[in-house]
This record gives C-alpha cells, structure tokens and sequence, in this order.
C-alpha cells in the first residue's frame, strides 16, 4: 500500500479522500490555491502546499505544479478526484510518465471514454445499448446531416464529442433550425472543448436518468454496485440523487449491471467507474462513461457498505477486489441532496461569508462537507458546499431522515438551496419516485419559483 498520496483537487472532495487515506493509514498531501488556504483539509493535512493563485487555471489545472509538488514531498500516487484534471487523459499520462501512480484508469480509456463519439462506439461493440444516433461525428455536407436527422426522427439533440457538465448541447424541433443549431454547437464545442466535433441523438422526451456504478481491478474483476438516480436536475446538473432506482424492477438493472461489467472487461476497464443511460419505457440507452469517483457516490456506499474511494485507492496499489457479485447486497435506500451556495430559485451564485454552520446529525444521516462556521466560500469554483445524505431502511425511512436533516441544517451568511430542497422532499410526485429529467423544470414553471 502507499505510504503517501497527493490530493490534487479541493472542497468536500479532497476532505473525501483524505479521510480514506487516515483510514488505510496513508498520509497525504493536499494542494491549494490562495483562496483555498482557510479551508478545512488544508488545516487538517499532513503535508499542505499552496500551488496557486486562486484562478484554477493557475492552481488546480497547472500540471507542472501538481507535479513538481508530489516530487518534493515524495508522494507516490495522486489522486484527482472529480472535475479539474480527474478526466484529462494527457494529466494521467504525465502523472505515470513521471513515476507516480494515478489513481483512475489508464490514460487510454480515460481519451477512448473521454470523448462521446468513440465511448458510444466501444459501447456498441460491448453490447451496451445506446441512444440511437449519427454513426460517429456528424458529416460536414448539410445534405448529409438532414437526412441523419430524417432516419432518426425529430426532436434529436446535437452533442459536442468533447462535452461535459451539462454543456455543448442543443434540441431541434424541426428541420428549419437543424443546419443552423448544428454549426453553433460546433462552434461553441470549439471554444469550448477545443473540439468542434459534435453528433446527433434521438432526443428522449421523458427519460429517467439511472446510472451503474462500478469497479474493476487490474487482474480482471470487475463488478457492479448497483444504481443510482439521479433524475433530480436543473439545467442538465444533478441536485438529488438516490439508490436503488424507484420501481425498476431487479431483474431489469441486473441485466444492464452485466452488461456494464461485461463492458469494463472488454475494454480493460480499471478503478471506479459510472455508466450513465437514459431509461424510457422499459428500456436502458448508454449516454456516457464518468472515469473517476463521482459526486452521488455516497449513497451507492450507504446501501453496499463499501468504500467506494478506499477500493479506488487498493485498486491503484495493485490489489484485487475483496468481493465478488454475488456478495454485494444492497441494504435499504440512500438519498443525496447537494448543498449548492445559490440562490434557490435563480440559481445564481452566492459566495461569501457563512456566518453560522450547523449541520444536522442523527441516525441514518451523513454530511459530507469541508464547510464551517466562519467558512469563506470562494466565488471561483464550483458552488456546491457539501452535501447531506441520509440512509433508511425504505425510501420512506430514508426521505423522511433528509427531512429532518434539512429541517435541522442552519447556513447563515450566504444563501443555499436548502429552502428548494426541504420544498422537493414535500412534493407528492418526488415522494412518489420515478420521476423524469424534465421534472424538476416542468415543477419550477408551475410553482413560478
Ligand atoms: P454531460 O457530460 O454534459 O453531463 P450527458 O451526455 O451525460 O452530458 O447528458 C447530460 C444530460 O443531458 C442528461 O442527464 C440528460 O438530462 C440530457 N440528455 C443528454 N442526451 C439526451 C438525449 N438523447 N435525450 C434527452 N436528454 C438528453
């Protein structure tokens, strides 16, 4: 096992990842920027260097520095996280290029999964069903795009290759707007991603989003532990998410569970992993592969009791995975709601001061977060603060924890989401479960928040 591992990412994340490393007794290392010095896991590290100023440009996206930094303080693998550098195959492959472990997979999955058009291909040859689609990146000739659009049928969704978070995406009703939407998603992918090329999907109208976590090791075991849905989103960005998926029947996750482990052996799969897919009427389409930890990962933890960051970290020390298949039970359900600093209706961000912190406690409840009383949060990152996450026999037991945890949880200072969050868990069709994508949009227009 290592002795020491670099955490370069920040927030609840990197105070994620430094807890597993107390447990398996690692020490570690942790990165900031200037604007990151106040932060809990900075005071709490063994070892803390700040790289940067707060432009994460300048600190959490400078490779030179993440590098130079595990060198000097003799880390032997370094951990990325989510977002920032945690899917940049080129980051990967100067870590192991540089005599460290990365602690993901390979440099060539993470490119081959890394852009949608090929991840979509090696998911076709796996045996994953995919939402039908352009083969490959959409031609230049207009002529040749219309009739992609005609075989599919309207509304389809133009996607940038190289997209993520939620961007590099457009709907089209109709023939009229295809060419047009086509060439400015090219363009703002080029900006963007710094790849113009984009394809084209059958837009899904009603879908769910469910997605399969799973784990495999360097000597062929792979496995997967369960679902998660994560249909709860606004402006494609995910705010609750929960396992099992409400009222899917088992036999019909298992079978897409499979085939995402079959999927993983395929292509050499190492590390933890997500297989996102649409689900509509009874039917699982492949939509993208996350290559690393993702935020949601703690409830799939709750109901398998396994340490999904600690078995990424064993994974990259070489070791075998202690379980097979057949003895990961699910137990029970866990829910996750991500504690954004926004407002709760606009959206807009709202960095700054929090002059009170009280985060609620109980059975069944855990908070992941790096937030404090007196915490400054920092308007250059992300906005999410932490995030709650509540455990219970049923899904009622486990909606009615979050309650009380929302109902418990004080953040004064900035305002959060938390006011949204306490409204969704009275709603009688997210009590209900199975609810679309389009949900939480269609309910903001009705409720004129
Ligand atoms: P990103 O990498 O930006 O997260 P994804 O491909 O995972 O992009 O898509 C993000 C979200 O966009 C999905 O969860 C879903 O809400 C929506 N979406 C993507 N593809 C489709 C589609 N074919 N039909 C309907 N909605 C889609």
């Amino acid at each position: 096992m290592f002795k020491k591992i670099l955490i370069a990412n920040r927030g609840e994340i990197a105070l994620r990842i430094q807890r597993a490393c107390r447990e398996l007794n690692i020490k570690s290392v942790v990165v900031y920027s200037e604007a990151d010095r106040e932060a809990k896991y900075v005071k709490l590290a063994d070892e803390a260097v700040c790289i940067g100023p707060a432009p994460s440009s300048q600190s959490y996206l400078s490779m030179p520095a993440i590098i130079a930094t595990a060198e000097v303080t003799d880390a032997e693998a370094i951990h990325p996280g989510y977002g920032f550098l945690s899917e940049n195959a080129d980051f990967a492959e100067r870590v192991e290029r540089s005599g460290f472990t990365f602690i993901g997979p390979t440099p060539e999955a993470i490119r081959i999964m890394g852009d949608k058009v090929s991840a979509k291909q090696a998911m076709i040859k796996a045996g994953v069903p995919c939402v039908p689609g352009s083969e490959g990146a959409l031609p230049e000739d207009p002529k040749e795009i219309i009739r992609i659009a005609r075989a599919i049928g309207y509304p389809v969704i133009i996607k940038a290759a190289g997209g993520g978070g939620g961007r590099g995406m457009r709907v089209v009703h109709t023939e009229a707007a295809l060419i047009h939407a086509v060439q400015t998603t090219r363009a703002e992918a080029g900006a963007a991603f710094g790849n113009p090329a984009v394809y084209m999907e059958k837009f899904l109208e009603n879908p769910r989003h469910i997605e399969i976590q799973i784990l495999a090791d360097q000597h062929r075991n792979a496995v997967w532990l369960g679902e998660r849905d994560c249909s709860m989103q606004r402006r494609h960005q995910k705010i609750i998410e929960e396992a099992p998926a409400p009222g899917i029947p088992r036999r019909v996750i298992e079978r897409i569970g499979d085939r995402c482990v079959a999927a993983c052996k395929k292509i050499g799969y190492r590390g933890a992993g997500t297989f996102e897919f649409l689900f509509e009427n009874g039917e699982f389409y492949f939509i993208e592969m996350n290559t690393r930890v993702q935020v949601e990962h703690p409830v799939t933890e709750l109901v398998t009791g396994i340490d999904i960051v600690q078995q990424q970290i064993r994974i990259a020390a070489n070791e075998k995975l202690p379980f097979s298949q057949r003895q990961i039970q699910l137990k029970g359900h866990a829910i996750e709601c991500r504690i954004n600093a926004e407002d709760p209706y606009k959206f807009t961000p709202s960095p700054g001061r929090i002059t009170t912190w009280h985060a609620p406690g109980g059975p069944g409840v855990r908070v992941d977060s790096h937030a404090y009383t007196n915490y400054f949060v920092p308007s250059h990152y992300d906005s999410m603060i932490g995030k709650i996450i509540t455990h219970g026999d049923t899904r009622d037991q486990a909606l009615a924890r979050m309650r009380i945890a929302l109902s418990e949880m004080v953040v004064e200072g900035i305002s959060t989401n938390i006011p949204l969050h306490r409204e969704l868990l009275a709603d009688a069709k997210f009590i209900e479960g199975g609810t679309s994508i389009h949900y939480l949009e269609g309910w903001m227009t009705q409720h004129k928040r």
